[in-house]
């Protein structure tokens, strides 16, 4: 594997497949479109993966995937911990509504929590011989053809992170460089420049409030969380997991400027207060001074693409679908929407050429393109529905949104039917859409007399 900048004349011009971004999505579409046997020149702008937070806990969708490539066991001999619920409780701990996985199917009784950056590291370790990685390379723009389809990527010369983030302009005196292929995959995250080059639209939501991330280390030695728990306060949502090493994540969510220029002894003492109102979390006290040294601060949107693909061009991951992290989807769509486009690919690929590789042509990729998003798009607007609605019943705060959202967590909560559907849409299995009946018996405006008649599988 490489993995340096591309320079001017370095590595050849044309390939299967270019990749525009090395996060989970495009890493997970590089080792799925590279085990096909294709040529893949994967790209991003970062030099090295940053070492943050965001992304830690996979649902079983993605972790059917990751099994096959053999990255769920490389992350579980590297200490990922396994999760069997996922809960919303009340301040004081007591359970409101338990997503219980174990009865899922066979396989798929589980959630597995580790690092993002060991996510990340244990998708590049797996990457096939046939992906060429080149980080610190911006990508400046898709090159189209006279029919406007997407042919190729315009390459910054030189270092991508030097360039201000690489959203800078031109630098002065760079020589750009172009490279082809049949397919490239817009893999690069909710702002896509590739996306809005492709002039494909879509409906992206702000909300109102920001998720503050510290790390606990030794954090609540006497009793460490065994659960993905989220903590519904009067103050916004504080969730807890466990993560490798006895460390425990916990995100709470603020108001927008409610952090604005805290120094480190001020958001200490703010953390001990947020700690403080709930009971259920003291426990975490003497480990906060630390913790209050690893915060994060992240603004949440939601983002639905109109179309996962132009022609030439597939969306993956944040830049065609991104939702609120409390439901712990986002990786889970990208790594499974990665999967189904090799998938769709490998329906129109012809045999492996002479020298044992199979050639891409512009039809055979527009063909796999068209299935690709007649499977995609349903599957994930009913995904993002899902993640938009559990979010908003333990984020909203305001008064009306905050009565529906913890009626509908009790009501969900004692309906083992409703329960069984939500687990099943949460652990990306495929969507089984809660109908507008099912709706109203999940805020308790009608009763439910099928409420225990538990779907199998
Ligand atoms: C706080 C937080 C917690 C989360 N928790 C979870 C969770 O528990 N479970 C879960 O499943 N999901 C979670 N998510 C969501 C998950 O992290 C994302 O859905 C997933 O990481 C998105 O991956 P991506 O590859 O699509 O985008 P990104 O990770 O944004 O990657 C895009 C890449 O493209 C590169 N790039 C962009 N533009 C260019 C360019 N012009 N040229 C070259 N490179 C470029 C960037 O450098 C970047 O590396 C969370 C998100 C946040 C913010």
């Amino acid at each position: 594997m490489t993995d340096h900048p591309l320079q001017a004349h370095d590595g050849p011009d044309n390939y299967d497949v270019l990749i525009c971004g090395a996060g989970v999505a495009g890493l997970a579409a590089a080792r799925a479109l590279g085990e096909l046997g294709l040529q893949v020149l994967l790209l991003d702008k970062q030099r090295a993966p940053r070492d943050i937070a965001k992304g830690e806990v996979l649902q079983p969708g993605a972790l059917r995937v990751l099994r096959r490539w053999g990255t769920e066991a490389m992350l579980r001999e590297r200490g990922g911990v396994d999760l069997d619920r996922l809960v919303v409780r009340g301040p004081d701990g007591a359970a409101l509504m338990s997503l219980d996985y174990g009865q899922l199917p066979q396989g798929d009784r589980g959630l597995l929590a580790h690092d993002h950056a060991q996510i990340l590291g244990a998708l590049t370790e797996g990457l096939p011989p046939g992906v060429d990685i080149r980080r610190g390379t911006l990508v400046r723009e898709a090159l189209r053809g006279a029919d406007g389809r997407v042919t190729g990527l315009v390459i910054a010369h030189g270092d991508g992170d030097s360039q201000g983030g690489g959203d800078a302009g031109r630098s002065q005196g760079s020589a750009d460089r172009a490279v082809h292929a049949p397919l490239v995959v817009a893999a690069d995250g909710i702002s896509s420049r590739l996306r809005r080059a492709a002039n494909i639209a879509g409906r992206r939501v702000d909300y109102p409030r920001r998720l503050v991330s510290v790390e606990l280390a030794g954090a609540g030695a006497d009793s460490p969380p065994e659960d993905f728990s989220a903590y519904v306060t009067g103050r916004g949502l504080r969730l807890v997991y466990p993560l490798p090493g006895g460390r425990v994540r916990l995100y709470l969510q603020t108001e927008p400027d409610e952090l604005r220029g805290m120094g480190a002894d001020r958001f200490a003492a703010w953390l001990g207060r947020a700690v403080a109102e709930v009971p259920a979390l003291t426990g975490f006290g003497p480990a906060l001074a630390d913790a209050a040294g690893t915060r994060q601060i992240f603004s949440v949107s939601r983002y639905l693409a109109d179309r996962f693909t132009a022609p030439g061009l597939a969306l993956v991951g944040e830049a065609g679908y991104a939702v609120h992290p409390m439901a712990a989807q986002g990786m889970n769509t990208a790594i499974t929407s990665a999967a189904s486009l090799a998938d769709q690919l490998a329906r129109f690929l012809p045999a492996a050429g002479g020298d044992g590789r199979p050639r891409l042509d512009a039809a055979m990729v527009d063909a796999a393109l068209d299935a690709y998003q007649a499977e995609r798009r349903p599957l994930l607007a009913s995904a993002a529905k899902t993640s938009a609605n559990a979010a908003r019943m333990v984020t909203d705060l305001a008064w009306p949104g905050r009565i529906v959202g913890r009626r509908a967590v009790r009501c969900t909560g004692a309906n083992p039917r409703l329960l069984h559907t939500v687990t099943h849409n949460m652990a990306g299995l495929g969507p089984r859409p809660l109908t507008p009946l099912d709706r109203l018996q999940q805020i308790g405006l009608l009763p439910d007399p099928r409420a225990h008649r538990v779907p199998v599988g």
